[in-house]
C-alpha cells in the first residue's frame, strides 16, 4: 500500500492515515451487521516479532515477516474483534527497524491498546524518545521479571509497566482455555495455539498466508486449549495477552 510505505519512510510521529483511518471505519460499519453474527471471535493478538538480525537469514523457511505482512495480520486480527495487541520483542526497542510503526498502526488505524513486552530484556533510557512517539494511553509495557528493576525509569516517564512473568519455570503448565480468544503469530508467520508452545508441531495452526483467522479459529479439528502439562519450556506464558489482561484488571480492582 502506497500509504504504508509513505509512512514507513517520512514517519514523523504525524498521523498520515486520515484517508485510511476513514475507509476502515466505513468498511467496519458496512461489515457490523455480519460481524455480529455468531462467529469465533479474536480478542488479543499476539505477535512476537521478527528479530532485528532476522533479515539476513538466506533460508526462504525462514523468512520473516515483512512489515506490511505484520500490518496485514493486525488489519486481519482488528477485523476479527481483537482490542488487545501484544508484540513480544527480542530485540531492544529503540533499536527495531519497525516495531514502533506497528504499535503506531494498530493504535491510530485500528484503535487497539497495544502492550510491549520485552523478551529477557531490560528497558533502557534509548527506549523512552522512541515510546514517546506512540499514543502512551494505549501503551502497555510488560518486563519479564529478572528486568523489573528497570520498570521505574518507564513508569517515571508515565507508562504503565507491568511483570510479564507467567507461569514460574517450575510449575506444571496448567490446562488452560485462553487460546480460545487468541491467535499466536510467530516471527516468519506459523500460528500457534499460544506462545507457551510456540514452534511445537502438535500445537500449529496453519501459515497465517494459507488460511483467514476466522477460519483457524472456528476449526474445531484444531487446538484451540492447552492440556495440563503439556509443555516444559519455560518463559512461554510471559507476555501472554489474557494471562497480561488479567493483572491489568486486578491493578485496577
Ligand atoms: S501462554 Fe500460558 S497462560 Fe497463555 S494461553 Fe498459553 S498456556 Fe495459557
Amino acid at each position: 500500500m502506497a500509504s504504508r510505505k509513505r509512512w514507513n519512510n517520512i514517519y514523523d510521529g504525524e498521523n498520515p492515515f486520515g484517508l485510511a483511518q476513514t475507509v476502515a471505519k466505513s468498511l467496519q460499519s458496512c461489515t457490523k451487521r455480519k460481524e455480529e453474527e455468531p462467529s469465533k471471535r479474536v480478542r488479543y493478538l499476539w505477535v512476537y516479532l521478527p528479530d532485528r538480525d532476522a533479515y539476513s537469514t538466506s533460508n526462504a523457511d525462514e523468512r520473516p515477516l515483512s512489515f506490511d505482512e505484520l500490518l496485514d495480520i493486525i488489519d486481519e486480527g482488528a477485523g476479527v474483534g481483537a482490542r488487545s495487541l501484544i508484540v513480544s520483542t527480542s530485540s531492544p526497542i529503540a533499536t527495531h527497524p519497525y516495531l514502533l510503526q506497528v504499535c503506531d498502526w494498530a493504535q491510530k488505524i485500528h484503535e487497539m491498546t497495544v502492550g510491549i513486552h520485552l523478551y529477557k530484556l531490560p528497558f533502557t533510557e534509548e527506549d523512552l524518545p522512541v515510546l514517546a512517539k506512540l499514543n502512551k494511553d494505549k501503551t502497555r509495557l510488560f518486563i519479564d521479571g529478572e528486568h523489573m528493576e528497570t520498570a521505574p525509569l518507564a513508569e517515571g516517564a508515565g507508562y504503565r509497566v507491568y511483570n510479564a512473568d507467567g507461569l514460574d519455570d517450575e510449575v506444571v503448565s496448567p490446562k488452560c482455555e485462553f487460546p480460545g480468544t487468541m491467535t499466536c503469530v510467530s516471527p516468519i508467520g506459523n500460528l500457534y495455539t499460544c506462545g507457551l508452545v510456540l514452534g511445537e508441531q502438535r500445537f500449529k495452526l496453519g501459515h497465517i498466508f494459507e488460511r483467514k483467522l476466522t477460519s483457524i479459529m472456528e476449526d474445531s479439528s484444531l487446538p484451540h486449549a492447552i492440556p495440563e502439562g503439556v509443555s516444559k519450556a519455560t518463559r512461554r506464558c510471559n507476555g501472554c495477552p489474557p494471562l497480561m489482561a488479567q493483572k491489568m484488571h486486578n491493578d485496577e480492582l
